[in-house]
């Protein structure tokens, strides 16, 4: 499986770019009661990058949602496995997510977050292909645009492999 992968971005491109968010998430956020969401499973290596480079008071929280049934094209088809344990009323939400890609989940996940009434919602992505959109769906934080190519690494997996990878590649079926 791995020798089907060619890297697209390097450990240390990424480092750099997640301090940058980190940055740039806390000065926004500052003073602010933040509740920062992980999508599971793919966020996993992101979200614990993002959140230590985050310099402020937070909390951390988690769902999971099926959107893809194995294999490498999305049903369309969005459920929820594991719902957040906490509220989020009244309270600034961040999602984080490894991957935009037709924007389904995340417009599914917005739509049940927003219902909870938090202070506000915002959506943050490692990575964004834009030119696979769906469906719109705002999203404030990128970490970077990339082509429609099928990546891996970093979080995101092939059949539930590949997730420990420490860059992200382009898979090569
Ligand atoms: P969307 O609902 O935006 O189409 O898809 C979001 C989810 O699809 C991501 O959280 C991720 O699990 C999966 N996904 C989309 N594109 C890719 C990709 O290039 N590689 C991998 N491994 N997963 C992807």
């Amino acid at each position: 499986m791995r020798d089907r992968v060619t890297p697209l971005l390097s450990e240390a491109q990424i480092r750099a770019r997640v301090q940058e968010l980190g940055a740039q998430i806390a000065k926004d956020y500052a003073g602010k009661d933040l509740v920062v969401v992980g999508l599971l499973n793919g966020v996993f290596p992101f979200f614990a990058d993002l959140v230590r480079a985050m310099d402020l008071e937070l909390e951390v929280g988690f769902m999971q949602v099926a959107s893809y049934g194995g294999g490498m094209e999305s049903t369309g088809e969005v459920h929820i496995l594991k719902d957040l344990d906490k509220s989020i009323q009244g309270r600034h939400a961040l999602v984080v997510e490894d991957i935009v890609d037709t924007g389904l989940t995340l417009f599914k996940v917005r739509n049940l977050l927003t219902d909870r009434e938090p202070a506000s919602l915002k959506i943050c992505t490692l990575l964004d292909k834009p030119s696979r959109r769906k469906i719109e769906v705002p999203v404030d934080y990128v970490g970077f645009p990339i082509e429609d190519h099928f990546v891996v690494g970093y979080g995101l997996d092939l059949d539930g492999k590949l997730r420990n990878l420490p860059y992200v590649g382009i898979y090569h079926p």
